[in-house]
Order: C-alpha cells, then structure tokens, then sequence
C-alpha cells in the first residue's frame, strides 16, 4: 500500500515524543488485531461468569478490580468479569481453548502486576483502564454480541470457561506476578525486553515461536515516496545524509534475534528498527528495506513488539497439541504457573 503522511512537520514532533515514550507504554501494551469476527445481530445477553470449582479466597470471584471507564467513572468489577472483557477484546474467541487460558492468564496476571506497582498517574484512583494504549483492551458483553451474532452465546462461554478454568492462576517470578506483556504475531522468535525496550527482564527472553503463513497479513508492506522519507527522517535526524541515490541510503544493518532491524544505518545516521517502525507506521520491526528512485518499500513480518506471549504463537501451539501452562513456561523463561497470593 502507499500512505502518505500527514502534516509531517507538525506531525514529526508527536513521532519524536512517541519514540521515547511509546518503550513505556507498550510495556503491557497488547497488540493484537482483536476479534476478527463480525455479525450483524446482537443475541441475548451472554454469559461471563459460570462457577468455577476453586473459586474460594483469593480466586478471581474475590478480587475486585477499578477500571477507569471511557466516561470518566470507575467501575468495580470482580476479576472473573473484568478478563472475561479483557480476552474478547484481545483475542479472537475463535482461537483455541488452550490459547484462551493462556489469554486469560496472561491478561490476570499483567492486572495483577498493574495492582502491585501501585497507582497509575494516568488514571490513580483505577488500577486499570479500557485505552489500550495504556492498559489492555476491553470488550463489554453487549459489544460482544453485536460483533459475534449467531457465534455469540458460543463464543461468551468459551471465553467464561478459559477464564473459570484458570481461576486465580497466575504467572510467577520469584514469587510474583510478572509485567505479562504479549503481542500479536512474531517472525520466528520473539524478543528479549532489552532488544526492545533497553531494560533486561530475566523472563522476558528471546524464544521460538511457531506461526507462520496461517497468519492474517502475516507479510505487509510499506511503501513511502522517497521525498516524504527524507523530508520524515530529516525532520528527526538532521544530521542524516540524504543527499545522494536513495539505493545508498541504508547500510550496515544489525539484526535481532529473530532476524528483525535491531539499528541501521540511514544516510549514515544509525537508528533502531523500532524507532522506524514507529516512524513510518510499520507492523513491526521485523522488515527488509529497499529504495529506489521514487519509493523506500519497507516488507514486513508479524505484528507487534515482539516480546513476551505471541498469541498467534500460543495458538498454533495449542493446535499442536500444547497445554496452556506449556505455552505460558515456554514464552515466559524461569516462571511458575501458581495461585496468586496478596502479601
Ligand atoms: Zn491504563
């Protein structure tokens, strides 16, 4: 596709405050593509809560959760009720059931870690909120129906089930719940925090992961007019050198673990694939580059950050035969899958 930037010069200002601040946000940022399903009538109300058989103290029936709502109140739902919200907006109810737990787990357990660090100046008086650009995603029941139709009594219970069926399970590290965060879609492996972000998380590593071409858009590309990128890259590196051949433009790439931009060298300014890829709007770091003439092509693979749970990853495991605490071990290094207890 071609896209042209809008106004680029008030624009570039925003883009160099979102480079810098983007690494905190998308700590716990999700990336999935959400529920692709659609459906045209909304059913009867669904079901998001079915009783669960551990669901004593300290279960997700006992755990009140704030959520800073879209209209400025702050809602108290119990756990059960807010991930339930939190996994049909995250990902497509359609997924495997294991993939689900392991949604519904990951999601408890980022609320958890959110609930532990303390009030969030964004929203103090909540301990999560609804902006997925901050928290994670939220999908309320009667959105849910609308967007399901005929699917949506179906979908509503198996979402209930992969949350009462991990019941206050969390994911631990040295007895804590972890910083969870997940993505969309990787390109082979995930990343380790310290690729992305700068800051090492021992149980944010790079490891496998297992989806390919049954991914929706799994390879997308970007095309750029050669103007608008230098008038784009300028306005944030003035040093760069783009005077010459675009051809020449980039050098001296050094790639990731999973294959992806970690910096390159444009006109002879070296940048990370991230800051590109906020830049220029790409899927993830994970791209080649060419440039001709007119155009710089960026060809990119998987969606999101990279690190952490991939959900398309977590499914083609679940296919494959993979139990939820399985996939969970395996995208999260050194953690244990136990009940959460406050201390
Ligand atoms: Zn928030």
């Amino acid at each position: 596709m071609i896209r042209t930037l809008r106004p680029v010069a008030a624009t570039a200002l925003l883009l160099l405050l979102a480079v810098f601040l983007l690494p905190m946000l998308l700590l716990g940022r999700p990336e999935g593509e959400g529920p692709e399903e659609t459906g045209p009538l909304p059913t009867a109300s669904l079901p998001i809560q079915r009783p669960t058989a551990q669901g004593g103290a300290g279960g997700d029936g006992a755990t009140l959760v704030r959520v800073a709502m879209p209209d400025g109140t702050t809602a108290s739902l119990t756990m059960a009720e807010y991930l339930w919200r939190v996994v049909a907006a995250e990902m497509p109810a359609s997924f495997e059931p294991e993939a689900l737990r392991a949604q519904a787990v990951t999601a408890r357990t980022y609320t958890l870690y959110q609930m532990s660090i303390g009030p969030n100046p964004s929203h103090p008086d909540a301990d999560v909120c609804t902006n997925i650009s901050c928290c994670q995603a939220y999908l309320a029941p009667e959105e849910a129906a609308a967007r399901w139709g005929a699917e949506a009594q179906t979908w509503g219970e198996k979402i209930a089930r992969a949350v009462s069926d991990t019941d206050g399970q969390a994911i631990l590290y040295e007895g804590k719940p972890i910083d969870a965060v997940f993505f969309s879609s990787a390109a082979g492996r995930t990343l380790d925090s310290v690729e992305v972000w700068g800051g090492s998380v021992p149980y944010l590593a790079s490891v496998e992961s297992p989806e390919g071409e049954e991914v929706p858009n799994y390879h997308t590309t970007v095309t750029v007019p050669v103007e608008e990128f230098r008038t784009v890259f300028l306005t944030q590196h003035p040093e760069a050198d783009l005077s010459g051949a675009p051809e020449g433009w980039f050098r001296n790439r050094v790639s990731t673990s999973s294959g992806g931009v970690d910096t390159v060298e444009v006109g002879g300014v070296a940048v990370k694939g991230t800051a590109l890829r906020t830049l220029f709007d790409l899927r993830s770091a994970n791209f080649s580059v060419a440039a001709d003439g007119e155009k710089v092509t960026f060809s990119v693979t998987g969606y999101g950050h990279g690190v952490g749970m991939s959900q398309y990853g977590a499914n083609a495991m679940a296919r494959a035969g993979s139990g939820w605490r399985e996939i969970l071990t395996h995208y999260y290094t050194g953690v244990v899958i136990g009940p959460w207890k406050k201390t």
